[in-house]
């Protein structure tokens, strides 16, 4: 017997996972009805700690998604009508909702993609911000009326909703990922059709159902899971009533998507991957650093697009940093998120700690030392260990890719101008961090780095408030924030007589 399968027996906590699991949709969710595949075809999600599958869910066809798409189109118009403060309220009560059923939502997101617990419960806490934060925003999208320059004419400034979206969401923020899109799509008076990502649906599931408790109305919001993504985007990306495509997951899949949407002038709104440097000066504290870097390498097991992918270090201070994060690194607890305890779950799936290996052995062949861990953790389920390397050449895999993973990197530098070529060396611009006690320093850096999100002595800046996306190929577009909801209107001028004649 395992150490988990004495833990789930000891907890009882198999039986909350049944009930949770007997609670969540199974179905593809069209037209405010949750049906099976029109082939009958099913896929498996499964736990990535313990390599069991978990649940089996209707995975929507080609015909599927159109069906979806029909009922977008229907809802269009009479949604797009729907006061505001209707809008508002709805995304109010799944707010609600969300806290209600949140550790629910939590056990979902832990089964089906590894976070421990306590980083799911806040998962749930983020996400649903972006309810509460849309909520007030929906009433809040002002207009203007003003006089042409030549008094020739009155000018009317409104904003309407996009129309029909198609929202892609990847794994690894599960909850969040899907309000970010869901709540300002719907604040703005949209239609959608969300695909999550195969390997977690069922937060997205659950989530659906939420928002039809909060009374959103049949097709408003259609969920369509599917083994096959290009099933489900094809027909939906050559419709020609769609009129937006926002997706968060990688570049290459977002270079695709953008290529289609170019048929039918769609807009775009694209999260894309990124390669994030952390920087911290000769000036820094060194203690704020270390916590700053395990939050942000970290979190999520570094399966974030705003992971610390590099972690750069002056010179000066590089071997008192070293030593404080290899301890910190060392002393994570691996193991079933559903363990209390644990503080690092496994890698999504085998491929993803197949990769670790890959980016640990490639540095080390360059002349990069290990310093803590390195190594995969026996199984069942994905788990690496916390690694943290060190001297790791700038020709290496670990440096110039996006790991997305519990790897860390550690890269020296000597001057300021150094640490920012060093940073801006790479196609990606998502985050970026900085370390240093002087305000004016940070700031000048700020200035310099081409990156759409930079924390200054803080390992973690995502918020419901704040614009966040990337610049370079991590994206275009912004989410959450006053800019989020602009990303769902489109502008419209109404020119008017001069009532003076
Ligand atoms: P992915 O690109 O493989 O998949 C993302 C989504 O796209 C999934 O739903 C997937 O099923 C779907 N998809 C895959 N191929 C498709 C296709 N041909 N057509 C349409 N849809 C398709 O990414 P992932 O592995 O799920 O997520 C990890 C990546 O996401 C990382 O690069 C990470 O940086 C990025 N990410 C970015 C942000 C951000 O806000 N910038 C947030 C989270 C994750």
């Amino acid at each position: 017997m395992s150490i988990t399968d004495t833990f789930v027996q000891a907890t009882g906590i198999q039986a909350r996972i049944d009930a949770v699991l007997a609670k969540t949709p199974t179905g593809l969710l069209i037209d405010g009805q949750w049906r099976d595949a029109s082939d009958g075809g099913t896929f498996e999600v499964e736990n990535p700690a313990t390599g069991e599958i978990i649940a089996t869910l209707a995975s929507a066809t080609r015909k599927d998604s159109q069906a979806a798409m029909d009922a977008a189109a229907e809802a269009q118009e009479s949604w797009a009508r729907t006061p505001a403060r209707e809008r508002s309220e709805i995304l109010r009560r799944a707010f609600d909702l969300v806290h209600e059923r949140s550790s629910d939502l939590a056990l979902l997101m832990t089964l089906e993609m590894g976070k421990p617990l306590a980083e799911a419960a806040g998962e749930v806490r983020y996400g649903g911000e972006f309810l509460r934060w849309f909520a007030e925003e929906a009433v809040r999208d002002y207009g203007r009326y003003q006089d042409a320059p030549e008094g020739t004419l009155r000018m009317l400034v409104r904003h309407q909703p996009v129309g029909p979206c198609l929202l892609i969401t990847p794994w690894n923020f599960p909850l969040a990922m899907a309000t970010r899109k869901v709540a300002p799509a719907v604040a703005a008076g949209c239609t959608m059709v969300l695909k999550p990502a195969r390997l977690t649906p069922l937060t997205s599931q659950y989530f659906a159902q939420i928002m039809l408790d909060a009374g959103l109305p049949a097709g408003v919001l259609n969920v369509v899971s599917s083994k096959s993504a290009s099933d489900v985007s094809e027909p939906i990306m050559a419709d020609p009533r769609l009129r937006k495509v926002s997706f968060t997951g990688s570049t290459p899949v977002g270079k695709q998507l953008m290529k289609l949407a170019t048929d039918n002038v769609l807009r775009t709104s694209m999260e894309l991957g990124g390669n994030g440097p952390l920087i911290v000066f000769e000036d820094a504290d060194i203690d704020k650093a270390v916590s700053g870097a395990m939050a942000a390498k970290m979190r999520n097991m570094g399966e974030a697009c705003t992971a610390a992918n590099r972690l750069l270090v002056h010179a000066s201070v590089v071997d008192e940093f070293i030593e404080k994060m290899a301890e910190s690194m060392a002393s994570l607890t691996i193991g079933n998120g559903v363990e209390d305890g644990v503080t690092v779950g496994p890698l999504v799936e085998a491929r993803a700690r197949d990769s670790m290996e890959a980016f640990v052995t490639d540095a080390v062949e360059r002349g990069a030392q290990i310093v803590t861990g390195g190594k995969r953790v026996d199984g069942p389920g994905y788990f690496f260990e916390p690694t943290l390397l060190r001297d790791v050449p700038a020709d290496a895999r670990a440096v110039r890719e996006e790991i997305f993973g519990p790897v860390a990197p550690v890269v020296t530098f000597t001057d300021e101008d150094e640490a920012v070529s060093i940073a801006n060396s790479t196609e990606y611009g998502l985050a970026s961090y900085v370390f240093t006690e002087n305000l004016s320093r940070g700031l000048r850096i700020g200035d310099r780095l081409e990156f759409g999100l930079m924390g200054l002595n803080v390992g973690v800046i995502s918020n419901a408030a704040a614009p966040f996306g990337g610049v370079k190929q991590s994206g275009l577009g912004r989410e959450g924030g006053a800019e989020g909801l602009s990303e769902y209107t489109t502008t419209q001028y109404i020119g008017i007589e001069n009532p003076w004649g």
